[in-house]
Formats: C-alpha cells, sequence, structure tokens
C-alpha cells in the first residue's frame, strides 16, 4: 500500500518536473535579498493557495507557513526551504540570470523553493490517501544572522511539529547522492571584531609610538596556536581572519589597526573556549605593548546537529530508493540556521549534490558563476517526500 504511495509520488515529481524547473528560473530572475523579501513570498503563499492550503503569511517577519492536512489523523512532518538570495553581481551569462545588478541567488535557495513547491504539488494531490500533517516552512533570510528560523519558530512555525526534514543542493558534491551524517553536520559561525589602539607616530621613531600593526601581527599570528594548542586534536575547529585595516601613508607608524574574522566550531564548550581565549591573547599582547583594545565576539548561527533516528531514518529511506545513493559525510564547517530547528524538535538535515557530471570546473557556492544541476532538485523532492511518506505511514 505504502510502496504504491511512494511510487505515486516519485511519478508525480517527474511529471511536474518542468513546472520546477520554471519556477527556480523565475525565482533566479528575480533574486531578493535577506529581510528584503516581498515578491517571492507573495510567489510561494499564492502557489500553496491555489492547491488549497492553509497559508500563514509573514511568519515571524517574511516567512511563509503553509499547512496540507491528509485525509486520516497522523504525526506532523515539517519541511524547510529557504528563499533568499546574495548581494552578488551574476556572470553566469544563463538565459535566466539574475535581472537586478548586485543580487543573485548564489547558494541554491532559488531551487530549494522550487523544490518544495513542487513537492507540495506532488503531496497534495495525494491528500486522499495520506495520513497526517506536513507543514511547509518556507524561510526568508538564511544568509544573514540572525536569521529568519529563529523568529518563525518564535512566531510558531514548528508548533504541534513532530519532526523536521530540510537539504540544501550542494554543487561540489555528485549528482544522484545524498549526503548526510548522525551529529553535528554545519558548524556554529561566529564573527569576532578587534580594534588595537596604540599610539601612531612617524615611521622614523618607533621608541616614540606603540605600534599597533606590529602588535596586530603578533595577535593574528598568534591566535592559530588557539585551534592548535587548546582545542582537543579530534575536534574540528577554524579561526580565520579576514581583515586588516590601518590606512597609513608608507612613513607612518598607525595609531589604531581594525582586524574582523570567523571561528567554526561543532560545541559550545569549544565555542566559549575561542571567545575566551582569542580576547586572553589580544589582552595580553596589547599589554607588553602598553596598547588598549575593544573586542567583540558576535555568535552566528548554532551547528547544525542532526538526530540520530531521524537521520537514521533517512538514511534508510534513500537505501530503499532506487536511482539515488546515500553516503555518510564529514562536518562542513560552512552555517546554517537549520540550527535553531533541531534545537526545537528532532530531525534530519541533508546536502543533496548538485554537480552537473559534465563540468570540469566547479564555482563554490556565493561565486559570481555559482550554478547548480536542476536534475538534482528531482532527488532533493523524492528523498524529502520519500522521507515524509515513510515517517506519517
Ligand atoms: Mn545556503
Amino acid at each position: 500500500m505504502t510502496v504504491i504511495l511512494q511510487q505515486k509520488l516519485g511519478a508525480l515529481i517527474e511529471q511536474y518536473e518542468q513546472e520546477m524547473i520554471d519556477l527556480r528560473r523565475h525565482f533566479h530572475a528575480n533574486p531578493e535579498l535577506s529581510f528584503e523579501e516581498i515578491e517571492t513570498p507573495q510567489t510561494i503563499a499564492a502557489f500553496h493557495r491555489a492547491l488549497g492550503h492553509d497559508v500563514r503569511e509573514n511568519v515571524g517577519g517574511k516567512g511563509v507557513v503553509a499547512t496540507l492536512k491528509g485525509h486520516k489523523p497522523g504525526k506532523t512532518v515539517a519541511l524547510r526551504a529557504d528563499f533568499d538570495a546574495l548581494a552578488i553581481t551574476e556572470e553566469t551569462g544563463l538565459p535566466f540570470q539574475s535581472t537586478i545588478k548586485g543580487r543573485m541567488h548564489a547558494c541554491g535557495h532559488d531551487g530549494h523553493t522550487a523544490t518544495l513547491l513542487i513537492l507540495a504539488k506532488a503531496l497534495n494531490a495525494l491528500q486522499h490517501e495520506l495520513s497526517g500533517t506536513i507543514v511547509f516552512i518556507h524561510q526568508h533570510a538564511e544568509e544573514i544572522a540572525p536569521g529568519g528560523a529563529i523568529a518563525m519558530i518564535e512566531d510558531g512555525c514548528l508548533d504541534g511539529v513532530d519532526v523536521i526534514f530540510g537539504t540544501h543542493l550542494w554543487a561540489p558534491l555528485e549528482l544522484g547522492t545524498v549526503y548526510t551524517k548522525p551529529g553535528p553536520i554545519m558548524a556554529a559561525a561566529d564573527g569576532f571584531y578587534v580594534t588595537v589602539k596604540g599610539k601612531g607616530g612617524h615611521g622614523s621613531n618607533p621608541t616614540d609610538t606603540k605600534d599597533s600593526i606590529l602588535i596586530t601581527s603578533q595577535f593574528i599570528v598568534n591566535l592559530q596556536q588557539i585551534v592548535s594548542r587548546r582545542i582537543n586534536p579530534l575536534h574540528p575547529a577554524v579561526v580565520s581572519v579576514g581583515h586588516i585595516e590601518a590606512l597609513n601613508p608608507f612613513n607612518v607608524i598607525a595609531d589604531q589597526v581594525y582586524v574582523k574574522g570567523t571561528a567554526r566550531t561543532f560545541s559550545e564548550e569549544e565555542r566559549g573556549l575561542i571567545e575566551r581565549e582569542l580576547e586572553t591573547l589580544l589582552q595580553a599582547t596589547c599589554a607588553y605593548m602598553g596598547a588598549s583594545y575593544t573586542y567583540d565576539y558576535v555568535r552566528g548561527y548554532p551547528a547544525v546537529v542532526n538526530h540520530p533516528a531521524e537521520t537514521e531514518h533517512v538514511i534508510e529511506t534513500v537505501r530503499a530508493m532506487p536511482g539515488v545513493q546515500v553516503e555518510l559525510c564529514e562536518p562542513q564547517m560552512g552555517g546554517e540556521d537549520f540550527a535553531y530547528y533541531l534545537e526545537k524538535v528532532p530531525g534530519n538535515f541533508f546536502f543533496t549534490g548538485a554537480k552537473n557530471p559534465e563540468w570540469t570546473e566547479v564555482y563554490p557556492h556565493h561565486h559570481p558563476k555559482f550554478d547548480f544541476d536542476e536534475r538534482a532538485m528531482t532527488v532533493a523532492a523524492n528523498v524529502l517526500g520519500q522521507a515524509t511518506l515513510n515517517y506519517l505511514k
């Protein structure tokens, strides 16, 4: 019985494939930035309304939550897709490339949205045979902290939800394969902002100064010892400096230097350790040279931590699917606010491989030439859909 339902779902998704591609290309051509989304959520809401779903708009800001009730009672599954774009000018030259300079779907969220809409349409066609409820969470503003997830949760998008599944299309990974793991799969992504305040002066007279550039240089070199000498070597962690600024002529010793960087970790303990150790090092380095500093450590999204039983559920689901492979993956050091959903309800997040096998070069996510193989959307819709049916049966 359920096997037949699963086959029907697969056939429907295949039948709607062209519509899914058209939707993706529409969103791709019309990207909207995080927290500034207007037309995208309107299009999403109209699509669900046309299917007869219960729709809530402006959830936690710009989010859309649509609900499909099966004809028989049962559990509630939430499926989440994000829909924001990035402040990047597209350089793909694709026929459906962004129509707006400085805005681009360069992370595949256009694909996530099209995938979830078409999956909703396919599940809707099976409504009479479904037990339970399916909640479609269309989330705004994933790219910029604090993100849309936390506000949507506060606004009730997880109320009554038993389990949540989500995926990210991943262009560097193989088409036809999904990748996941129990436990941490994406990192906590934090930022730190430092000002070193020394005493400027003439480049010829260093003894009259407190050289901010020299102090900052020592800080930056030594902070790499936090990961190598303070963190358990079996636990992945990264500290990277992305910005140093001291704009002076060649013969001036800098008065102040500004530094920005990021820290990535997988546990709250190590997250706190890096936060404290950075300041201890900064304080000690400045003290020796008689300089002062300001220090801000800004927490971004926590780590995405998959629940073991729900992860096993997705893995078992994919193992039973013809034509799709599943592989255990290593965690990624990138961040995702899907983390917040998994702090509230059990669930699983997986990557859907989206590399066109004929590409000789794959542009990374957030690159002006980023693209993904649209066939990956069919894989993602199928895996999310089959995992849902298996959970509700
Ligand atoms: Mn993304």
